[in-house]
């Protein structure tokens, strides 16, 4: 070999002595120097849970010691990543600044004990992201052509879900609507006419309910409109976390707490526990309604999701996209070309004039066939005539020949 890698850091090669690293898909380490694969043992599992108290922010969870060992701050935008790099600088995946790799932390965190592993390829995601831009509509042509990813990295962001059980006590007025008539006297006549009064009853109740998997990204460098766009990520059954997945990876310490993550989750239940109360309650409307939640048994999994991460640099502006490493979907920023805009609105407007003229044409049309169709219906009765299926004209009687509009055909089809 004459290439002299450096030495290995966390899964050296049985074979050679190299460090391996993990490749997507195929659910092995792979040497890049003597090609060799060693399986990584995993299972799929429902994730194990584990307690939370909201109200002292305690969790009964373990910590994850190597991240401590393995952590690095960018000093540009301060996101935290744990990586098993050999390399002395780092670029960060987040806002693209490169740093020497030497601004380590040693801040306990609690350890994923889930996650999913990368199964979209670096190359697939790249290959991805092209297609994506192709159809972008209004990003400028030059745009299109030339982007590919500045340097795409493989990233896993950290996320909680929650699950708790929620108690509600309730109180308030839930009103019926009733249509009442009334009789109002107009220019001397009598006239009924209705309104729509409500019935107002008071009601209080308690109902319960489990709240199963709420997610929060627990990053906050991570662009989380992009996160929402490349959603979802297979969330029920999930491989145990093993740091053989990280190998050529990184993965972004959390930096929303547990307290912040369910602070953030927290409106989102108690919405839907007050909707689901009124829906059951079945009021047409509702009035100083109350609401004490009271949660109980929460839950937490701390997760490591998948996610490519890289952007395109155009006219010395960034602009970042993601790919999710599980299923390949793509979401990114692009520039606005205005000509493109402008042509687009055009088309539309183009478009609207169009149908508008059509729906003109189609009503001259039917104007046209309304003056043909009488000429045509009386030279068709002439004809029946003759021929004996009706009787003539003045034998129609009235209440028959008035039973047909003017200008519609006669005959008894
Ligand atoms: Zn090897
Ligand atoms: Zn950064």
């Amino acid at each position: 070999m004459d290439q002299q890698p450096s030495p290995p850091l966390g899964f050296p090669c049985k074979s050679c002595g190299n460090r391996m690293v993990y490749s997507p898909g195929s659910g092995a380490l792979f040497c890049p120097y003597c090609k060799a694969e060693e399986p990584i043992p995993s299972e799929e599992i429902e994730a194990p849970e584990y307690r939370f108290d909201p109200d002292s922010s305690q969790a009964d969870a373990p910590m994850w010691e190597e991240a401590g060992d393995l952590s690095f701050v960018c000093p540009a935008c301060g996101a935290e990543t744990v990586q098993e790099t050999l390399s002395m600088t780092v670029t960060c995946p987040f806002c693209g600044s490169q740093y020497v790799n030497e601004t380590k932390t040693n801040v306990p965190v609690i350890r994923p004990e889930t996650m999913i592993p990368f199964s979209v390829k670096k190359e697939e995601a790249a290959r991805r992201y092209t297609e994506y831009v192709r159809r972008r509509l209004f990003a400028p042509r030059a745009f299109k052509k030339s982007a590919k990813s500045d340097s795409m990295q493989g990233v896993y962001i950290p996320y909680f879900t929650f699950d708790s059980d929620l108690a509600c006590d309730y109180s308030g007025r839930g009103g019926r609507y009733r249509t009442v008539s009334y009789t109002v006297e107009v220019n001397g006549k009598k006239q009924v006419r209705t309104r729509t009064v409500t019935d107002w009853y008071p009601i209080r109740g308690h109902e319960e309910r489990y709240f199963d998997d709420m997610p929060v990204c627990a990053s906050k460098n991570a662009d989380t409109e992009l996160l929402r766009k490349i959603r979802p990520f297979s969330l029920k059954v999930l491989h145990v976390y093993n740091p053989a997945y990280l190998a050529g990876f990184m993965a972004e310490r959390y930096s929303v707490g547990l307290g912040d993550g369910f602070a953030s989750v927290r409106p989102q239940i108690e919405r839907d526990m007050e909707s689901y109360i009124r829906t059951k309650a079945g009021y047409d409307t509702y009035s100083g309604m109350t609401y004490t939640h009271h949660f109980r048994r929460v839950r937490f999994k701390h997760i490591l999701l998948p996610v490519w991460i890289s952007s395109f640099t155009y006219k010395e502006k960034r602009y970042p996209f993601m790919v999710n490493g599980e299923t390949g979907k793509v979401a990114g920023r692009a520039p606005v070309s205005p000509l493109r805009v402008l042509l687009a609105g055009l088309c539309f407007a183009a478009f609207f004039a169009l149908v508008i003229l059509l729906i003109a044409l189609v009503n001259a049309v039917d104007a046209a066939a309304l003056a043909l169709s009488a000429p045509f219906s009386e030279s068709t009765a002439l004809f029946a005539e003759t021929a004996g299926l009706l009787p003539a004209a003045e034998e129609i009687p009235k209440s028959l020949s008035g039973a047909f509009p003017a200008g519609a055909p006669v005959l008894p089809l």
